[in-house]
């Protein structure tokens, strides 16, 4: 949704013609892209019709309001009026109409939950549905989230606390033996403490104002065989508590982990360092008092407020090098996170990033994505296949599986980019094949200069049938594809041409 620039764009050709998750964009006419709406939604224009005031909308009401120019739309009890935005929505005019005079928000939530719509449609609020809507899914209380969930979910989830003189330990029993450190996300701001658990596809949440002020630095500790998660508090006085403190929103709720909300926090810009003409290495430091790792596989969402309004895009972490898990890495890993991000000059985020200075701070979201290490399980050969920055995710998903998966035989990195000065940590990359016999990469240019002798064009039946030789006839193989979406639907079609079946294949999208 918000990521479209401006003049006709995208050109016909482009890869920017699919947004995530498969949609299409459609060209946008000259002034229509998203900087163009922020500078609308600024001018004081009237946008609602309403001059400033916030309605109650029945449902009746909401429901005659279904026409092009005069088209609103409920998103989770808030009313917009989305005609003013129509010609700059990148989906397009129709992807909007499909939820004209209605209750938008599962549309929404399939295509693009993570997008800030309260801030890119502060200027259309037309007010709030009279009628109470369905809880939002993320809102359930315990009791009945437990109660809904208990068919399908995990068996609930409960916490305790316990406390010495100088400590508070909040135990959480997640009934699961598969809880590990980046199973759970703590952060604590001034009185305020919450821990997320992600336990399979669900989120358990503990969200309290404590009753007492804690110092800055806790510890994690899991207990694995029985599921238990001990977050360890030192108190800033010795003193006994009475009780732990006062629930905050959707304290101790279950709920699916698609319905609970993003939480950010700010993290410090500690450095950045060039690694192509237009991709530099990222580094942020966490606030002392989180406690986050994000999965192999999985991204977050960074947040700038740009021209006033906050703009949220998905980053993939990567290590700090791509031997870093064969060295002692240069800070400890659990207080910084690192991205490698390229630079579109024409973009509207990623210039902003780049303006950033050592020390500003950015919003990072907990960690999203589907992908799970048990897919490793057993695996005798990994094939990745990344497009440009569609290699963020192989970073660490190479790390682990080198490290970590015994039945592993070979892993073999195909590696698309335009021209050789593209192509990401290519010294590193050829160094690991060295380091580590499993391993072999193969670069594919679509725009070398004419004396690049390696393999040239785009993603293909002949070059993959090719590259992706089994070690042996009956192997567990797994391949994994990431770059612009064009590349990877091309690419899943062709795995699938060439017999691979789905759980042989896992691709990273949005
Ligand atoms: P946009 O404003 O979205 O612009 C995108 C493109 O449009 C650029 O090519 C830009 O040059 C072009 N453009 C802009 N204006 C015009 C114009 N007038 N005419 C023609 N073309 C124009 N990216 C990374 O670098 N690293 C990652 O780790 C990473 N992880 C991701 C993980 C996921 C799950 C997903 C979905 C994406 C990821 N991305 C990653 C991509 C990232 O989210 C952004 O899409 C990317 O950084 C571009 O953002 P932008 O706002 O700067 O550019
Ligand atoms: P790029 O434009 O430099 O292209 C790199 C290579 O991708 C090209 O050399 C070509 O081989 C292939 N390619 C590009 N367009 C194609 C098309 N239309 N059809 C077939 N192949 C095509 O790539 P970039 O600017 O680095 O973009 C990387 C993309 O990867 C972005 O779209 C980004 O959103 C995506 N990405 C996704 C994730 C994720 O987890 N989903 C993570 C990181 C990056």
């Amino acid at each position: 949704m918000l990521n479209v620039p401006s003049q006709s764009f995208p050109a016909p050709s482009s890869q920017q013609r699919v947004v995530a998750g498969g949609r299409s964009k459609v060209p946008l006419k000259q002034g229509r892209s998203l900087m163009d709406w922020i500078r609308l939604t600024k001018s004081g224009k009237d946008l609602t019709g309403l001059k400033g005031r916030l309605i109650e909308v029945t449902e009746e009401e909401l429901k005659k309001h279904d026409k092009k120019d005069d088209c609103w739309i409920c998103i989770r009890g808030f009313v917009y009026n989305v005609s003013p935005y129509m010609e700059y929505h990148p989906g397009g005019e129709d992807e909007l109409m499909r939820a004209a005079g209605s209750d938008g928000t599962d549309l929404f939530d399939q295509v693009h939950r993570w997008v800030n719509y309260e801030s890119m449609l502060k200027e259309c609020l037309v007010g709030r549905m009279a009628v109470k809507p369905a809880a939002p899914k993320g809102m359930l209380p315990k009791s009945q989230a437990t109660d809904t969930l208990a068919r399908e979910g995990p068996s609930s989830p409960s916490y305790d606390w316990f406390q010495t003189d100088s400590l508070v330990t909040i135990v959480v029993y997640t009934k699961q033996k598969d809880i590990t450190l980046d199973s759970v996300i703590v952060d604590h701001q001034d009185d305020s403490f919450r821990a997320e658990t992600i336990i399979k596809d669900y989120s358990y949440l503990i969200n309290i104002e404590l009753s007492h002020a804690v110092q800055g630095d806790f510890s994690v500790r899991i207990v694995e065989n029985v599921g238990k998660i001990e977050i360890v508090l030192k108190k800033k006085e010795n003193t006994s508590w009475k009780c732990l403190g006062h629930p905050l929103e959707n304290h101790n709720s279950l709920v699916p982990k698609k319905d609970a909300g993003l939480f950010y926090r700010q993290c410090q810009l500690i450095s950045k360092e060039d690694v192509t003409h237009d991709t530099r290495l990222f580094c942020f430091m966490l606030p002392p008092s989180t406690h986050l790792q994000v999965p192999i596989g999985q991204h977050v969402y960074l947040k700038l407020t740009i021209t006033d309004t906050e703009i949220v895009k998905p980053y993939t972490p990567v290590s700090d090098s791509l031997l870093s898990e064969f060295k002692e890495p240069a800070l400890p890993n659990n207080k910084y996170i690192y991205f490698l991000i390229k630079i579109y000059p024409a973009g509207l985020f990623t210039p902003e990033l780049d303006h950033l200075q050592i020390g500003d701070f950015v919003f990072v979201s907990n960690p999203e994505g589907n992908f799970k290490t048990s897919q490793f399980q057993e695996l005798e050969d990994l094939f990745l296949l990344a497009a440009g920055t569609g290699f963020t995710p192989m970073v660490k998903l190479l790390n682990y599986a080198l490290t970590n998966i015994p039945s592993l035989r070979k892993v073999k990195l195909m590696f698309f980019n335009k021209t050789e000065d593209d192509i990401i940590w290519r010294s590193h990359l050829e160094e690991l094949t060295f380091k580590d016999k499993r391993f072999d990469v193969e670069f594919v240019l679509s725009a070398p200069i004419s004396e690049w002798n390696g393999k040239q064009g785009h993603v293909s039946p002949a070059l993959l049938s090719e590259f992706l030789k089994r070690s042996s006839d009956k192997s567990k193989v797994l391949i994994c594809i990431c770059g612009p979406t064009p590349f990877t639907e091309q690419g899943i079609k062709f795995l699938h041409e060439l017999n691979f079946s789905k759980d042989e294949i896992h691709s990273f999208t949005a």
